[in-house]
């Protein structure tokens, strides 16, 4: 666990970003402490490379109360004079230098003499498993090489925090999965502090301390990746976590951390609380992950349904049954056939389930 109650490296409070008409940013706040390995998620266009401009004073918000990175307000000081760092999808590296010309860049610019920057350059390169090459052509490297020589030129300054824009988004699948956990690894290294800009849920979970979720420009739920992935608090947030099922109905119950809901037609089904204020009577929507769920014989917390298809997907195979309450989707991911197909009903442990208020779409 990181020390929460130190100072953090990075603190931004009540920021607001027009672009014109367009609110960008809306009184949004997050804090990183040292080492920590922070993700911003979120779909395009909700606001996630607005903050990285921000906090980076590539962008002037029209409003915030507090910006502050390394234990100092940066509010007014301009880009180049703060402490941190950005590294961006498209490399953006100098075609016409070597790799470790590339890297010791940024030293040199900081007036360190060529010899030492060279030296701390080179180190860089060793982080990033690349010292080999450290006298190639940037042109002679492949697209995961390039990124980690954007990667080596941006630590090599040790910024107070990193700010990575979607830098694994022009990699293929496999790639994009190695340079993930050569990316973990570096920051522990470092034990510097990562704010990571990312629209995949999957690469949030995996690499992130903790994570906030962003939705039009305002802060969804933040906490740590289990928290967002068992813990969601609303329809967007299981919904961005990859719930397969969601389906809508009024508490008539509640029982401790469990309530009980009727989705109409007479199926009342079991869930556990994610708001302790749900009052009985609200209107509620509980969100059920596929492979939670299983066909079961009569009785027990579930739906009565009857088969409607099964896709056989390699990995998994997915039964959907059709039930009063809608279509619910199940996955089996061993690629056995799952148990009891011929079931006639729906089930789950009320602990997979979570119950929150409807809300907005
Ligand atoms: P994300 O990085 O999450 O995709 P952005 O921060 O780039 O989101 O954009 C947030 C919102 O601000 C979007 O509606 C986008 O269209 C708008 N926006 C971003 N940059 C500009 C700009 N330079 N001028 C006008 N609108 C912009
Ligand atoms: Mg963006």
């Amino acid at each position: 666990m990181k020390d929460m109650n130190a100072e953090p490296m990075l603190e931004v409070r009540d920021v607001v970003h027009k672009y014109g008409p367009v609110t960008a940013l809306s009184h949004v706040s997050l804090s990183a402490a040292k080492g920590e390995f922070l993700t911003i998620l979120g779909s395009s266009g909700s606001g996630k490379t607005t903050m990285l401009r921000v906090i980076s004073g590539l962008e002037t918000p029209t409003s915030v109360s507090c910006l502050r990175i390394g234990g100092e307000s940066v509010v007014g000081v301009p880009a180049a004079r703060r402490r941190c760092t950005t590294v961006f999808q498209n490399y953006a590296l100098f075609p016409h230098m070597t790799v470790v010309e590339n890297v010791a860049y940024g030293l040199k610019i900081r007036k360190v003499p060529t010899g030492d920057a060279l030296k701390e350059a080179q180190r860089a390169l060793a982080m990033v498993q690349l010292e080999a090459k450290a006298d190639r052509n940037i042109r002679q490297l492949s697209g995961g090489e390039r990124q980690r020589v954007a990667l080596a030129r941006a630590v090599v300054t040790k910024p107070a925090v990193l700010l990575l824009d979607e830098p694994l988004g022009a990699l293929d699948e496999r790639l994009r999965q190695d340079m993930q956990l050569e990316l973990m690894d570096l920051q522990r290294k470092l034990d510097m502090t990562f704010v990571y800009i990312t629209h995949s849920q999957e690469e949030a979970l995996t690499m992130s301390d903790r994570v906030v979720l962003m939705r039009h420009g305002r802060i969804e739920q933040s906490g740590e990746p289990l928290d967002l992935f068992d813990h969601p608090v609303s329809r967007f947030a299981a919904d961005f976590m990859g719930y397969e099922n969601i389906l809508d109905g009024r508490l008539v119950r509640r029982d401790g951390a469990v309530g009980e809901i009727d989705l109409g037609g007479g199926a009342v089904v079991r869930g556990k609380l994610i708001s302790t204020d749900l009052a009985v009577g609200s209107p509620v929507s509980i969100a059920l992950r596929a492979e939670r769920l299983s066909p079961v014989g009569p009785g027990g917390n579930g739906i009565d349904g009857t088969m409607k298809s099964k896709v056989y997907r390699g990995k998994y195979t997915d039964i959907v049954m059709e039930t009063v309450a809608g279509a619910l989707r199940m996955r089996s991911w061993h690629g056995a056939p799952m148990e009891n197909e011929t079931a006639s009903r729906v089930g789950w442990k009320e602990t997979d389930a979570v119950i929150f208020a409807k809300g907005s779409v």
